[in-house]
């Protein structure tokens, strides 16, 4: 990796579905959790996406900015990568006047303990492992035990202040894109959706998005959960 860099699993705009208004996604790649049942266990790799600088994503993502109204920095696992995250967060800071939101596996302890210096430059933070056992009735994330932080003013002014026990509320939408022969989904689908997407598709002969992770014999049962 160069320094200063981060890995990057993909980028698009615009996002409705993970946080306030029309927003820029950026997936990062790599996480270690690895949570059974997670919707994205195509971000786990470490060892694919692409690297690029703060610098390289803001020309990447500028030409989305003026339109924006937030940036969502999800994954993979956005604290697995650090000193990556401060620098990009730093310089989407000081380019962006928009809410930075962040998703992460890790529980609020842990992060606040081990990461202030990061988490000073975002206004919304959610955290938690997915945990399907958990239930999904809470607005804004995957499973119930996750938890929504408004940390800045900013963020109180554009999220309701009980953001932290809201329950979802009407019909649930996903963003869907498109880039060449591949379709990409961001949002919160409901439990058991990954799974009938797959079999549908599955019943028309076409592929549903990116293969199950490479099987790891430590930890075999999950990917038998990644469809299930
Ligand atoms: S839900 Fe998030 S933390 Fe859990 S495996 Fe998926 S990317 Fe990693």
């Amino acid at each position: 990796m160069r320094p200063g860099s981060i890995k990057i699993s993909r980028v698009h705009f615009p996002v409705t579905t993970l946080g306030y208004g029309r927003r820029i996604g950026v997936w990062l790649q790599g996480c270690s959790i690895r949570c059974p049942g997670c919707i994205n266990p195509d971000t786990w790799d470490f060892a694919t996406g692409w690297e690029a600088t703060p610098e390289e994503l803001m020309n990447l993502v500028g030409r989305w900015l003026s339109e924006a109204d937030g940036i969502t920095i999800t994954g993979g696992e956005p604290f697995d990568q650090p000193s990556g995250l401060q620098l990009l967060l730093q310089s989407l800071r000081a380019h962006f006047d928009g809410d930075l939101l962040a998703f992460s596996g890790y529980s609020h302890d842990i992060l606040f303990a081990k990461h202030p210096a990061i988490l000073q430059h975002l206004d919304v933070l959610i955290t938690g492992p997915f945990d399907s056992a958990a239930g999904q009735s809470l607005s804004l994330r995957g499973s119930d035990n996750q938890r929504v932080f408004l940390l800045t003013p900013k963020a109180t002014s554009r999220y309701p202040a009980d953001m932290d026990s809201r329950p979802w509320e009407g019909v649930r939408h996903l963003d869907i894109f498109f880039d060449g022969n591949d379709a990409f989904m961001a949002g919160i689908p409901k439990p058991g959706f990954s799974a009938a997407l797959h079999r549908g598709l599955q019943s028309v002969d076409l592929r549903s998005g990116t293969p199950p992770p490479q099987f790891d014999p430590k930890q075999p049962a999950l990917l038998q959960n990644q469809y299930e």
